[in-house]
């Protein structure tokens, strides 16, 4: 009789389950050099100051373009070529209006890939979330708001809406097609126009839809794209011929563009950022809740403002739920952004990479405990985070108070109902918030006391163009998306 000493084989789900590379391979032509986009044309910059900084891929950190950086006489010749186009884009008939905005939706679905390419290349996210996500709604957005073009006053029923005018919108890195599309395009939908300022990190899409209006013919001057670093942005916040402030990302800038817009008396909302609690009751499904967690958390690294960062288990289901979590975190794949089967992508830029280890590193320090059991290679390359999770985390830590940003979860535990409210609302923020119970009367009664501008239930980031988004407290202030998100762009008499 023979025996065999085989190896035990290896089960655990990263050993188990090995998936061959499925990179994208569509090309996607990235020229050497991008100018801004005024008066429908790439010009360059014409500032004494002006000069091209680089763009890169954070999964490789390769260079892919240089990009220009506009000075304050770029910023006034963008923000008077938004002037001058006003009188006419806002006098053109809404149902013309709408055509143009429908144009750039069928043209944004035919390019969708080239699109969700460049974004994943230049942001770090992942290929599957650009491509199933982001290209998917930004779409979605001008669809929906071509369809209110014409019938503004539907909206606001008994007032009469005008647009407001010239209006400065200023976006960030984390999803910068989407946040794009949110500021465009229901501001052309009520008949304003518009000077657009990127983050610096990821210009390249937006020059990229600056194409699509050239080629739907969009009139010169109703849309510029002036790219460039905070000081582009503060130039523009600051031209005396803006009429409304739109901005999204981190709080401290925000606060100074409130500052800014208070004093001029013009027009802001502020889409700021977050520190979302997440909900699980003891009557919640278990399996469906960690899905909810991993997507609330894990989505786009982390770096998403309504993120679900801070999660609250009911104290009987804490092992369970923890023990759940980390088996569904070591299937999570991290890698090439540019991968079909990648989970996790690269941090979007080495500054946001730095930011996010010091608070790992202070984490550690205040006596939580991180778990770091994902078993991905880091690449040799590029800026990357393994997603991972604090336990024995105290309301009072530093990464249970403050926006990481990052794949990193701050998990604790609640006894009873009042005291989750308690503490998932004991935050400055106040953008999100989410639910997981069996049970729709516990639910509606927590969501009603629950200080968060969307609460989810049963379900986590969600979105839909015909659903307002925004925050209470230091999340900022008015709405977008949604008949909601139209009362940024107009004003009503
Ligand atoms: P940021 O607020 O500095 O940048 C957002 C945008 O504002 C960019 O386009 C930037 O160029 C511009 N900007 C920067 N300074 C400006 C100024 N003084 N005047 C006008 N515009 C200015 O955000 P960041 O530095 O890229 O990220 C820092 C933190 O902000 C992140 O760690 C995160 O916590 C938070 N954040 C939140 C969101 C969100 O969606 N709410 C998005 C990005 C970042
Ligand atoms: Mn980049």
């Amino acid at each position: 009789m023979t025996t065999t000493t085989a190896t035990k084989p290896d089960t655990s789900t990263t050993a188990a389950w090995p998936y061959a590379p499925a990179p994208e391979k569509t090309e996607v032509e990235i020229a050497p050099r991008y100018h801004l986009f005024i008066n429908n044309s790439f010009t360059p910059p014409k500032s004494k100051k002006s000069r091209y900084f680089n763009t890169i891929n954070p999964a490789n950190e390769n260079t892919l373009a240089e990009i220009a950086q506009a000075g304050p006489a770029d910023v006034n010749i963008a923000v008077e070529a938004a002037h001058a186009a006003l009188p006419k884009w806002k006098r053109l008939k809404p149902t013309e209006r709408a055509k143009y905005l429908f144009r750039i939706a069928r043209r944004i679905q035919e390019r969708s890939r080239e699109l969700a390419i460049l974004e994943t290349m230049d942001g770090g996210k992942p290929i599957k979330e650009s491509r199933d996500v982001d290209l998917p709604l930004v779409a979605q957005q001008f669809f929906y708001y071509a369809g209110w073009a014409d019938k503004l006053k539907f909206a606001f029923p008994g007032l009469s809406p005008t647009p407001v005018g010239v209006c400065a919108q200023i976006i960030p890195w984390n999803f910068p097609l989407l946040m794009a599309s949110w500021k465009i395009a229901p501001a052309l939908a009520c008949g304003n126009t518009v000077i657009l300022k990127p983050a610096e990190t990821t210009s390249l899409t937006a020059l990229r839809l600056a194409e699509i209006f050239r080629e739907v013919d969009l009139p010169p001057g109703v849309v510029n794209i002036i790219t460039g670093p905070g000081s582009t942005g503060e130039a523009l916040a600051n031209h005396p011929k803006i009429d409304k402030l739109a901005f999204t990302g981190s709080t401290v800038v925000g606060k100074q563009l409130a500052r800014i817009a208070a004093q001029r008396n013009i027009k802001i909302s502020l889409e700021l950022g977050g520190k979302s609690p997440n909900l699980i009751f003891d009557d919640a499904s278990i399996d469906q809740a960690i899905e909810g967690v991993i997507a609330g958390i894990y989505f786009n690294q982390g770096h998403v403002c309504c993120a679900g960062s801070r999660l609250f288990v009911q104290e009987s289901i804490l092992p369970e739920v923890i023990a759940k979590l980390d088996h569904r975190l070591k299937s999570l794949r991290l890698g090439n952004p540019l991968d079909k089967n990648t989970d996790i992508g690269a941090i979007n830029s080495k500054p946001q990479l730095k930011t996010i280890n010091q608070y790992l590193k202070s984490g550690r320090n205040e006596g939580a405990i991180l778990h770091e059991t994902n078993g991905s290679i880091i690449p040799p390359k590029g800026y990357w985070c393994k997603p991972c999770y604090f336990t024995e985390v105290q309301p009072s830590h530093t990464i249970a108070r403050e926006e990481i940003f990052g794949p990193v979860l701050a998990v604790m535990s609640f006894r009873t109902p009042e005291e989750a409210i308690t503490r998932a609302n004991n935050t400055p923020y106040g953008l999100a918030a989410g639910i997981w119970s069996d049970k729709g009367a516990k639910i509606f009664n927590l969501a009603t006391k629950l200080k968060a501008g969307v609460v989810w239930c049963n379900t986590y980031n969600k979105f839909d163009a015909a659903s307002p988004f925004g925050g209470y407290k230091e999340s900022g202030f008015h709405r977008e998306g949604g008949i909601h998100g139209l009362r940024n762009y107009v004003n009503l008499t």
